[in-house]
């Protein structure tokens, strides 16, 4: 048998060579490394998984597109962006992933996405497998007409890659319903059929899922109550802190809300915004979801209460809990040591790999409860799921129905997380119980399915 530590100078050997074969790809490295560092138990003690080729067949896309994606702004200017679909494992089911669009995506993001998307989707019980895409299009300042005739162009292309067996897309950064509705006529429009299952997030009356806008962000809030409930502790009262102000921390404000925290701030690049009396929901809808604007305003119409800080970091607020949901790398060492300094007790990802990996190991040291997002923020494609199955039976579940299995997801995860960690005498560790428990599902579904 081999022991933990020859194992884990295979796996050491495995990450030079992904760095060597993928190169400037760190935030890629980054996920890889995050993930293959936490293996070694499990394949020590499970000799099948020790099967030459295995890990390295995780680690590479079974498919990679990259696209151009020319179209034309209103003032009639031709412009050229890069669309990526990266299907990274469909060992468990149709690749399942959101689309990106932000000026930082390139290859290397979407495929740490789509590595992190493996193990999240895994970890749901359904079945979905890996996959992520998107352009280095930016969604800000463009006309609604701008958005239209690039998501017409992406899917012009993208239609050839996707269907509702084989790759499903949904939305993430940048890609919310407008353009998820761009998206899905521009595909009916090319392949002359009412395929609903083909796109995830689609709006109510055509296909959407009740619960799903809201599913990611109360997703990660049920996770946080269920490790804080691990220490006999629970939501009310707590101050939170969130940063982000898109569709994910939107939503984790008003579940934090709704079981009796204080969520106090939210923030864009631009800054931050602290809000004592606990953020106005409505006000914060109003300006990003309506205005599509700034933060900034928020404070300048809230009045008193809050204020807004430009350029400082979120995390210097003194809270509870901490629930980064904006992007990845948000929260790094100085966050992670203010934030023990302010004695935080939980910290919950809500966006994709927020937390540096300094800055988990800062706060697990600490004592700190740290939810990775793969298990944490997987609500969001959770219900995505539950709207492809709503789809093919051609039906529509109450709110009610899809907030229950929601719950029962969520809480599935955190045991699953909870459990895998406290069998590989890794006790609290969630990092390690996610990630293993989404290696053990995939890994299992792709040594039975043989050498592909
Ligand atoms: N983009 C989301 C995520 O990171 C959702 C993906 C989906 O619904 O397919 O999980």
């Amino acid at each position: 048998m081999t022991t933990r530590s020859e194992t884990q100078s295979t796996l050491d050997h495995l990450l030079t060579e992904i760095e060597h074969r993928n190169p400037a790809q760190p935030e890629f490295h980054q996920a890889a490394h995050e993930v293959l560092e936490t293996l070694a138990p499990v394949i020590a003690a499970r000799p099948e998984y020790a099967e030459p080729g295995l890990v390295e067949r995780l680690v590479e896309p079974e498919r990679q597109v990259i696209f151009r994606v020319p179209w034309q702004d209103d003032q009639g200017r031709v412009r050229v962006n890069r669309g990526f679909r990266v299907e990274f494992n469909s060992a468990l089911g149709p690749y399942k992933g959101g689309l990106r669009f932000h000026p930082s995506v390139n290859l290397g993001v979407i495929k740490f996405l789509g590595f992190e998307q493996i193990f999240k989707n895994a970890l749901t019980g359904l079945g979905i497998g890996g996959g992520k895409g998107g352009s280095d299009f930016d969604p800000h300042g463009r006309s609604d007409a701008e958005v239209m005739r690039f998501c017409q162009s992406f899917m012009t292309e993208l239609y050839r890659h996707i269907g509702e067996h084989t790759d499903v897309p949904a939305g993430d950064i940048g890609v919310g319903g407008r353009e998820i509705g761009y998206l899905f006529g521009q595909y009916r429009r090319i392949t002359n059929r009412w395929e609903a299952g083909v796109l995830t997030g689609k709006g109510q009356g055509w296909g959407g899922s009740l619960i799903r806008p809201e599913a990611t962000g109360y997703g990660n809030v049920l996770f946080a109550a269920a490790m804080l409930r691990e220490r006999g502790e629970d939501l009310e009262g707590q101050t939170a802190v969130v940063s982000g102000s898109g569709n994910v921390a939107i939503y984790t404000i008003e579940k934090l809300t709704a079981l009796g925290a204080n969520a106090v701030t939210c923030s864009d690049s631009s800054g931050y915004v602290v809000d004592e009396k606990g953020i106005d929901l409505d006000l914060l809808k109003q300006i990003k979801e309506v205005e599509r604007g700034r933060v900034d305003a928020y404070a300048e119409r809230r009045g008193a209460s809050a204020r807004f800080v430009p350029g400082g970091s979120v995390w210097d607020v003194p809270a509870d809990l901490a629930l980064p949901s904006a992007t990845q790398n948000e929260l790094d060492e100085n966050a992670a040591t203010a934030l023990i300094r302010n004695g935080v007790k939980a910290v919950s990802e809500g966006a994709n790999m927020p937390t540096t990996p300094e800055a988990v190991h800062l706060l697990q040291q600490a004592g700190v409860a740290f939810g990775p997002g793969k298990a944490a923020n997987a609500g969001g494609v959770a219900v995505s799921a539950l709207e492809m199955a709503q789809n093919h039976a051609r039906t529509a579940w109450s709110a009610e129905r899809v907030e229950e299995e929601l719950a029962a997801i969520m809480t599935s995860i955190h045991t699953t997380c909870h459990e895998t960690a406290e069998r590989y005498d890794a006790p609290g560790d969630y990092v390690t119980g996610a990630n293993i428990a989404g290696f053990e599902r995939v890994a299992d579904a792709m040594l039975a399915q043989g050498v592909i």
